[in-house]
């Protein structure tokens, strides 16, 4: 906005401010004055406030004053940062001629627009983290979904059909992307609405293209004349996403992405399905409550020591294989490495002295590395054969395949280790970068300056002998240059030929045309050197970055090798056995433990076996009281399942696990009082999810399905799903459900493949205490009241309770063949566990709403429930 006046009123500079704004009107434009970016408007107002800085005004022409916010230009990553965490674009405009040399007003233009999606800068990344810019679109009858890291050159494809929208929000909620392109027809979606309440990424709506022009865009990146190499010329959603990606990236980078050397096409068929719900509910990489990475499978099992295996364990986590081959040769690399502890130590102490080489190589294709970056690059590559040393022991095939396919960039190390010195400065302009020996014309160039500076001591003595002036010396400052100082006690003495320059107070400065010329010379060279160094930086930086392809492949190898060291580590530290993977359907563990939860028990954790098969025992019903260990128990069998197939050993004395082609968990916010409709509509929907995409070969861990409404639609929607997830004619999921209906032990009598399970309770003098270990059998329903004891409350309340429970008790067989009859008999029933008309208090606590009540009301109600028993 111009405010009150025109365009042509403005000045210069302010309308050149103007031409900018308007074509980055979505960013904040970091508008470059000086020392200072500076922002105007309403961007100065919103900096102001968002970064805490002063808010001042400037004149913009015609006696008007528009706001102004500015930030130092060497401090400006620290601004930038906060603004980009929420999720604001900057737009970085820059002076592009010296404004000692311009005529006019100094030219400036947008030379990047940084944005959530596509920071390359280490001071804003996380270290073992990837920050991806991901896109989804619709092409033809499919989704195509996209996305690329361009801090470390990865861009990945794939494509999936219409209908399985969610496969959309799962995919996006795997890889939790910082930014996502798309169309608005997919923003609207509901599940990605859901998504984005969960956690917080830039979405921004994308202008539709011409599939030509996107593949065009590609062919034209990777150079090639079709996408055949890529495995990705039949998927055009794919591509079409892909295209957009790269289509974004060079109007916001501008510039050439020269480290996203390959495309990666994946299908989702290739790993296991786990959806967003799941996910979270696992805490596979962060905590449920508070989102934190702390207390997630992930920070138990990142025992990695490089940024790359950092990212690709995580990578791994997210993605188990289904793979029985693949999957086997990475427990194969496990045990190997584990059986030779002492290289698994050496290269685990060689890598953690490797830099993130991804990261420093977009650097230096961003042409944004200093020196001291080179430097890190050479002392992290001269570890490499040392590597590559160790690694050709190993025998196993992935291990062997590794050490086969590892390149140690010896030539890179090399050309650094003769060009770069060790503690370079971090400008890159002013010399003090190159080695000696590396180009001959800057030897020449340093020898010149030597003998000129060697030349100018040696006149020193010449004048002194010539003037019998034993205190001359020859100095230096940048006004005058070399000069000779002569004290006032031997001025008489001064030739005539000297030429005065300067008079201190006790003494003169002179200049002769000798000195002089050899002081041009030496100058001339000086600055002729920092040129040079500045050229042949910059001539290695660009060989180096011709080399990114093979540099990231390296880096990859190093990253798996380091998941695979942090699973053999693991296996050690934490005594974890291998698993053995098989394409059969039962699940057995002996001892198992949960990763997590173990942690924070260490001795006291109690193990506890699973057994599931096809045949007798698919579907396990737990019931016991709150707190035994329900959830723990049901968690640590998933997560068990998901470490084998990942790799990984298991915290268990024996695994066996028939290949599982999902994960499904609806693990309840059992403990939060429902809040109403919403809340079973988020479990319906999950429960949903489940029975319309579980297979005989799913892992299915269900906790308290139906709590989110009335005990009698409960037990009923739980009896129901129970039975259809059961039926191997249905689906015949291997199935841990966890229930407070005790109506559904009853299931076991009707079906086979049902098997009652509960958590064991040490009854003594003192009451119960919980053992945590998982038994065959039902639950004794009596332990609530057990429990409501240990909570210490009265006496006489627990012997009332225990007369009610008894009566209820023997009033409640329901007579249940199958859910009609269930649901029949239930109608006519009313309130199923309560015989009310036999009854006075029992009607009168049947018609009690306890939600509604308070905790006093409640009170009072009991204590009249008492007087009148
Ligand atoms: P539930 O699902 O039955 O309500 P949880 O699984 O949430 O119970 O477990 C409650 C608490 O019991 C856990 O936080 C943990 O402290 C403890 N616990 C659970 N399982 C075990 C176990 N196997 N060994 C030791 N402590 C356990």
């Amino acid at each position: 906005c111009n405010g009150g006046i025109s365009l042509a009123d403005l000045t210069p500079m302010m309308q050149q401010y103007h031409d900018l704004k308007n074509k980055y009107q979505d960013a904040m434009l970091f508008f470059r004055l000086g020392d200072f970016y500076e922002m105007f408007g309403s961007d100065a107002k919103r900096a102001a406030k968002l970064l805490d800085i002063a808010l001042t005004s400037r004149n913009k022409g015609g006696g008007e004053k528009i706001p102004m916010a500015g930030v130092p230009h060497h401090s400006a990553a620290s601004y930038i940062e906060k603004l980009i965490k929420q999720g604001i674009k900057v737009a970085i405009c820059e002076q592009l001629e010296d404004p000692a040399e311009a005529s006019g007003i100094v030219e400036r233009d947008v030379i990047r627009v940084i944005t959530p999606g596509t920071v390359i800068e280490n001071e804003i990344l996380a270290e073992n983290e990837n920050n991806y810019l991901a896109a989804a679109f619709n092409y033809g009858d499919k989704f195509g979904f996209s996305y690329t890291d361009i801090s470390t050159g990865e861009f990945y494809l794939t494509e999936f059909s219409q209908s399985q929208a969610a496969k959309l929000s799962d995919e996006i909620n795997r890889i939790s992307p910082r930014e996502l392109l798309l169309e608005e027809k997919i923003a609207q979606q509901k599940e990605l609405k859901q998504l984005q309440e969960h956690y917080n990424f830039t979405l921004n709506i994308v202008e539709s293209k011409k599939y030509q022009e996107l593949k065009e865009l590609l062919l034209e990146h990777f150079n090639v004349n079709s996408l055949e190499g890529f495995g990705c010329a039949e998927m055009k959603a794919a591509v079409y996403a892909a295209g957009q990606i790269l289509l974004y990236l060079s109007e916001t980078q501008k510039r050439t992405i020269n480290q996203i050397t390959a495309l990666k096409s994946y299908f989702l068929e290739d790993y296991m399905v786990l959806d967003s719900a799941s996910r979270r509910n696992l805490e596979l990489t962060a905590t449920i409550r508070d989102n934190s990475r702390n207390g997630s499978l992930l920070a138990v099992l990142d025992q990695t020591v490089t940024s790359m295996g950092g990212r690709k364990i995580k990578k791994w986590i997210n993605q188990p294989l289904i793979n029985q081959t693949e999957i086997a040769a990475r427990h194969d690399a496990v045990a190997e490495i584990k059986n030779n502890y002492i290289v698994m130590e050496k290269l685990r102490t060689n890598l953690a002295d490797i830099y993130d080489l991804e990261r420093i190589m977009s650097k230096i294709t961003y042409q944004s590395a200093n020196a001291r970056d080179l430097v890190a690059l050479k002392n992290s590559l001269a570890k490499l054969p040392i590597v590559e040393d160790l690694i050709t022991s190993f025998s196993t095939e992935l291990l062997a395949k590794l050490s086969a396919k590892f390149d140690s960039l010896t030539d890179i190390q090399q050309l650094l280790e003769i060009s770069i010195k060790e503690e370079p400065p971090t400008t890159i302009t002013e010399g003090g970068i190159i080695k000696d020996n590396y180009a001959a014309e800057l030897d020449q160039l340093r020898d010149l300056v030597g003998s000129g500076k060697d030349w100018i001591a040696a006149l020193q003595k010449e004048e002194r002998e010539k003037t019998g002036i034993n205190t001359l010396k020859v100095g230096f400052n940048k006004v005058f240059g070399y000069y000779l100082e002569v004290t006032n006690s031997h001025l008489e003495k001064v030739p005539e030929h000297y030429e005065r320059k300067q008079t201190l107070s006790n003494s003169e400065r002179y200049i002769i045309p000798e000195l002089k010329a050899k002081e041009a010379e030496v100058l001339g060279a000086e600055e002729k050197i920092n040129d040079l160094e500045y050229k042949l930086f910059l001539e290695i930086r660009e060989e180096i970055a011709a080399e990114v392809e093979r540099i990231n492949r390296t880096a990859d190898l190093i990253a798996i090798l380091d998941v695979l060291l942090a699973f053999a580590y693991l296996a050690g530290e934490n005594n974890y056995q291998r698993p053995d993977i098989n394409s059969g359907s039962e699940i057995i563990i002996e001892n198992g433990r949960h990763p997590v939860v173990e942690k924070m028990f260490s001795e006291q954790f109690v193990p506890n076996d699973c057994y599931l098969n096809q045949s007798d025992q698919r579907f396990i019903l737990i019931t016991g009281p709150n707190m035994s260990g329900k959830s723990t128990y049901m968690r640590q069998v998933a997560l068990i399942v998901l470490m084998a197939q990942i790799g990984c050993f298991v915290p268990a004395d024996k695994a066996v696990i028939g290949l599982t082609d999902r994960i499904f968990t609806r693990v309840g916010a059992s403990d939060d009082l429902t809040t109403g409709q919403s809340t079973f509509m988020v479990e319906m929907n999950e429960v949903a999810n489940i029975v319309n995409n579980s297979t005989a070969q799913s892992l299915v861990i269900l906790d308290e399905v139906g709590r989110g409404t009335s005990t009698y639609d409960g037990v009923s929607i739980a009896w129901a799903v129970s039975e259809y997830l059961n039926n191997p004619e249905r689906i015949g999921a291997r199935t841990l459900f966890a229930t407070h209906y005790h109506e559904l032990t009853r299931l076991e009598d009707e079906y086979t493949g049902i098997k009652n399970y509960n958590v064991l309770v040490k009854e003594d003098s003192d009451g119960v205490h919980f053992l945590h270990r998982i038994g065959k059998g039902r639950a004794n329903d009596s332990y609530g009241i057990e429990v409501a004891r240990l909570a210490g409350l009265p006496e006489e309340i627990i012997i009332s309770a225990q007369k009610v429970l008894a009566r209820l008790e023997n009033n409640n067989k329901l007579p249940v063949r199958n859910l009609e009859k269930h649901v029949q008999a239930e109608k006519h029933q009313q309130l199923p566990l309560f015989k009310t008309e036999e009854s006075p208090i029992l009607k009168e606590l049947a018609k009690k709403d306890i939600l509604a009540m308070t905790p006093m009301d409640a009170m009072n109600f009991l204590y009249k429930m008492k007087k009148d028993l």
